[in-house]
């Protein structure tokens, strides 16, 4: 099994607050099976484009287009709803919920009924094949019967990640997923959008500060730098880059 198959593109996109523009004339697309790193420093755009996509900001100019089909206007529910997941932010876990349920709360409702019966049986309802993915990569099997409430900051962004994972999107967005984690949870998060990627089909938009972990697992990186695209390539490519070196390095 897998994710439906479904392109994001977005063209043109320009963000103005006030006076202030901080993104301009910015395009991208993630297709199926495809990471794609978005790169810049502080302050390059990066949280304002999720936004963008997601419908959490509404465009001063450009377009977001689903398989074509332009959702520019659209809810973030409605985006949610079609395929498009953002992360949720650890806060918004369910407290008083276990991990499990927590991942479960969050499935697609189709998956869901076939969950609703199997509660009357003895044992635990099976997670969608995904989140499995995600509770063995991100090692949260040890969790699974835990309240929420009761896990540590890194646990429960963890938990955040997987549920993120649990609607089975055809395209994830993650916006800076390893904050906060060890190198050793940095490395397993690593392997884990890998195996949406490659396993499931999934195409994810990965936001990331740790420029190492966007360089060894996307596909493609973009890189930001005051709201321009200021590179696009293989991450071999955007490494040796000129314009990046100066962007990061000031050289
Ligand atoms: P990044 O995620 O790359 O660090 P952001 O997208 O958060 O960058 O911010 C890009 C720029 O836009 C920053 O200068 C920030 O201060 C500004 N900005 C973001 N959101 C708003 C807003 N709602 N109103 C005004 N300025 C904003």
């Amino acid at each position: 099994t897998s994710v439906p198959a479904r392109t994001l593109a977005v063209s043109g996109l320009t963000q103005r607050f006030g006076g202030f523009t901080a993104l301009t004339d910015v395009s991208l697309t993630v297709g199926p099976g495809e990471v794609v790193g978005l790169l810049g420093p502080n302050g390059a755009g990066k949280t304002t484009l999720i936004d963008c996509v997601a419908g959490n900001n509404r465009l001063t100019a450009g377009s977001v287009t689903w398989d074509g089909a332009d959702i520019t206007r659209w809810a973030p529910y409605r985006r949610a709803r079609a395929g498009l997941s953002r992360s949720f932010q650890s806060l918004e876990l369910f407290d008083d919920l276990t991990v499990r349920e927590n991942l479960l709360a969050a499935a697609d409702p189709r998956d869901r009924s076939a969950y609703v019966v199997d509660l009357v049986r003895p044992g635990h309802p099976p997670l969608p094949a995904p989140v499995v993915a995600a509770v063995e990569e991100l090692s949260l099997a040890p969790l699974l019967d835990r309240r929420a409430e009761d896990l540590s900051y890194g646990q429960r962004r963890l938990v955040a990640i997987a549920r993120a994972v649990a609607s089975s999107p055809s395209v994830l967005l993650l916006d800076e997923p390893a904050a906060g984690l060890d190198e050793t949870e940095s490395a397993e998060l690593g392997r884990l959008v890998r195996r949406l990627a490659d396993e499931w089909g999934m195409g994810v938009l990965l936001i990331e500060h740790d420029v190492a972990l966007v360089l060894e697992n996307a596909d493609r990186v973009v890189v930001l730098d005051f709201g321009h695209k200021i590179a696009e390539g293989t991450p071999a490519e955007v490494r040796d880059d000129p314009a990046v070196r100066q962007a990061y390095l000031g050289e």
